[in-house]
């Protein structure tokens, strides 16, 4: 079956048992999930199409690919090799895993057929349609046809990093906050190996990393820091850093690329993201990793104890899911990342960074990058560790 957006026969008013906003990977991950257990759900989404608009590069990591059936033929071959810069890009620093890392997934298609999934579990979803707020025990919605106002057992806030659902459960909201930005375009093949490039440079990308992953398939080019902290903007600086970026020998940019961009929480996972009428899931929670920002792990995790938790209200009729989603027992086994963060933001100038850098080139910190960048762990979730 194909998506069936349901958006023009949702008329003025309409009931549910969840109502969940936001068509990302976490909304329609919560949305299948509950579905499959039999539960009415009513997925929303602003946007008209959810292969527009992509906000990711799309990197997997090798726990993901492990534990979830991603589509295999929408992601690209697999990377085994990180290459790490300092400022000025001279000697870097070159790891390879054993194993497969990452895979960087083809994200249009891979968003229909998730898409397509929560249509066949019997998810109802309307596109171009808006959550614009709670009055009372009513959520309002703005769609193609003008305004549906939804009664709802639970409302999901699946709506990002600036979710309006959480202002209105009055649960925590991120403060904490990167913003990032990517050029995509397509290549026509390579001899080398499909390789993740890391530049660490606050010139470029102040508090975070810029990157090139060039798979053979596509080359990814982004930065990412704090808003207030790029020298000339962030657009000025994915510029500056496109015209010098590593791992692109011999490689024209195309004229026309595809951009993505967006805001990236790294506060950690926020501390009360569930409530009597609902909770949130990935971005909107905070459930992105505040070292490396990864935040697709997170969020199919946290959707999957999001929707165990709402089956079990539903079923039970005990309204309360805090006790059961419970963000500050989820952020104390992040208190390391947290710490490392806090590390990262200090990192303000080329010299500092030119200093940190010096510490990868040793034996402690290599075995330190490799434990981050090659590591086991990730987001705690039901079934997983
Ligand atoms: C540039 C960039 C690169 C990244 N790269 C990676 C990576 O390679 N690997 C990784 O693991 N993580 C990466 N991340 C983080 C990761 O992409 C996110 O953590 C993840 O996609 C979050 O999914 P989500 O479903 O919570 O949110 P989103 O994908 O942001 O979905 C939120 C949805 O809510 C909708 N919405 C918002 N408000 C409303 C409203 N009022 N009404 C209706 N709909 C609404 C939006 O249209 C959107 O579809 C990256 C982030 C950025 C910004």
């Amino acid at each position: 079956m194909t998506t069936t957006d349901t958006s023009r026969h949702l008329g003025a008013t309409t009931r549910t048992d969840v109502l969940v906003v936001g068509a990302g990977l976490a909304g329609l991950h919560t949305a299948t999930l509950l579905a499959r257990q039999g539960h009415d759900v009513l997925l929303v989404d602003r946007r008209t199409d959810l292969t527009g608009a992509i906000r990711t590069t799309g990197i997997f990591v090798r726990k993901t690919l492990d534990d979830f059936p991603l589509p295999s033929e929408h992601l690209g071959p697999p990377i085994r090799r990180v290459v790490l810069y300092p400022p000025g890009m001279r000697h870097p620093v070159s790891l390879t895993s054993g194993r497969d890392e990452y895979r960087v997934g083809d994200m249009a298609p891979l968003y229909a057929a998730a898409a397509d999934a929560a249509t066949d579990a019997g998810v109802r979803t309307a596109l171009g349609t808006r959550y614009v707020g709670r009055r009372g025990d009513a959520f309002h919605l703005v769609g193609r046809c003008g305004p549906t106002v939804v009664r709802a057992r639970f409302v999901v806030g699946a709506d990002g990093a600036r979710s309006t659902v959480a202002r209105d459960l009055a649960l925590d909201r991120n403060h904490h906050l990167l913003v990032g930005a990517e050029e995509v375009f397509e290549l026509p093949g390579s001899d080398e190996p499909p390789t993740f490039h890391c530049v660490l440079d606050p010139s470029f990308a102040p508090g975070y990393l810029a990157w090139v992953v060039n798979d053979g398939r596509h080359a990814h080019v982004g930065v990412a820091g704090y808003a207030d902290r790029f020298p000339d903007g962030l657009r000025r600086a994915l510029e500056r850093f496109g015209a010098s970026a590593p791992g692109l020998t011999g490689v024209a940019r195309p004229e026309v690329v595809e951009r993505r961009g967006g805001p990236i929480p790294v506060g950690g996972v926020l501390r009360r993201i569930g409530c009597p009428d609902g909770l949130l899931v990935g971005d909107a929670a905070g459930a992105v990793s505040p070292l490396t920002a990864g935040g697709l792990d997170p969020c199919l995790r946290l959707s999957e104890l999001a929707a165990a938790v709402l089956d079990d209200a539903l079923r039970t009729g005990r309204p309360d899911v805090s006790a059961a989603y419970d963000g500050a027992a989820l952020r104390a086994r992040f208190r390391g990342r947290l710490m490392l963060r806090r590390g990262l933001a200090q990192v303000r100038t080329p010299t500092m960074a030119a200093v940190a850098f010096r510490l990868l080139r040793t034996p402690f910190g290599r075995a330190a990058a490799e434990r981050v960048l090659f590591g086991d762990r990730s987001f705690p979730g039901p079934g997983h560790g």
